[in-house]
């Protein structure tokens, strides 16, 4: 190892000797380098990353969602184009039919896609409902027409029964983010909900045996060092998937004239994710073309070891052709 390095990366390559985690009191410190150390920071995320959590043959977990349910959302994510708090331009349509699903999914499928997940807008199922049943049949349709295919879901909050039928159901990931840190949630993010009920059905999903998949979004206006709180929150959450986006501001909603953060403290942000979860999937989600454009490549060689292709919920993604050719590339200096 050079003797150039900060002391601090020097410190944190024990992540790379042990596979173990770096402490809060060394992330913050990782979180404070000068913007000059950023890609030392970056290259150990890569080594841990590929010692510790290589993607799939290598290269990268890819996986891709459906918007099944869009729009008038009760809640007031300051985020978010589908709020009805928010006067975003957005589609309205309530829960699609479940061959327009099988379409979307087989389709994706054929391009390669492994994981699709099923989202719906809105606060979440507390109760099996007559909607709820119908997603539940959804998953079952997938099941038995694209046997290969995982099938994941992110449908907000649930209550007991819910939970337990989605397990029952067999989904491979449920999505829910916590998003930042949860001391800061009902400020940042949302206070029609608090994050105590997301926590909850991250414990009651792992209580039913369901992998879960849960990260956060840069740039609501939180600090590098609040961030790195989110980070270590995920910690206490026996998460398996960590999607990291980077905010889309939309016009109409309270985040629109968010500033937006600088590339080196995004990529440290995401180094930092993998020392602390140096075992984890972490994907980069939203933001990855529209946001980050030239530097996506970049990112992906700090510690993500994922992406969300072929579109968001309410914002364009990539070609997924060109994102095949970019996890071959990735693959490259694994
Ligand atoms: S993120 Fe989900 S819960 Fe929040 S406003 Fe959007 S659709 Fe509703």
């Amino acid at each position: 190892m050079s003797s150039r390095l900060h002391p601090d990366i020097e410190r944190a390559y024990c992540v790379l000797d042990t596979g173990e985690p770096v402490s809060l009191e060394l992330a913050s410190a990782l979180g404070r380098l000068p913007e000059s150390e950023v890609l030392d920071l970056v290259s150990l995320a890569n080594k841990v990353k590929n010692r510790y959590a290589p993607g799939e043959g290598g290269g990268v977990h890819a996986c891709s969602i459906m918007n099944t349910k869009s729009g008038v959302c009760g809640e007031n994510c300051r985020f978010c184009a589908q709020s009805k708090h928010n006067s975003a331009e957005v589609e309205v349509y309530g829960l699609v039919d479940e061959m327009k699903v099988l379409e979307q999914a087989r389709m994706l499928h054929e391009q390669g896609i492994e994981r699709f997940g099923i989202v719906t807008s809105g606060y979440g199922y507390r109760k099996v409902t007559p909607e709820f049943e119908r997603i539940l049949g959804m998953i079952d349709l997938l099941h038995c027409e694209l046997p290969e295919l995982q099938v994941c879901a992110s449908l907000g909050v649930l209550g007991e029964v819910p939970a337990a039928e989605l397990a029952h159901h067999g989904i491979a990931y449920y999505n829910i983010n916590i998003q930042v840190d949860p001391d800061r949630y009902g400020e940042l993010i949302a206070d029609t909900h608090s994050v105590d009920e997301r926590i909850e059905t991250i414990r009651r999903l792992r209580s039913h045996g369901i992998a879960v998949c849960c990260g956060g979004i840069i740039g609501t206006g939180e600090t590098l060092q609040e961030r790195i709180g989110m980070i270590f929150a995920l910690q206490k959450l026996d998460v398996t998937v960590i999607p990291l986006n980077v905010l889309v501001p939309i016009d109409g909603t309270p985040l629109e004239g968010a500033a937006p953060v600088s590339v080196p403290e995004i990529a440290k942000t995401f180094a930092i994710c993998r020392l602390a979860h140096p075992s984890k999937i972490i994907k980069f989600a939203a933001g990855r073309e529209t946001v980050m454009k030239d530097f996506q490549g970049l990112l992906m060689q700090a510690g993500a070891n994922g992406f969300l292709t072929g579109g968001y919920l309410t914002t364009r993604g990539r070609d997924m052709e060109a994102d095949r050719q970019l996890a071959g590339q990735i693959a490259r200096f694994s």
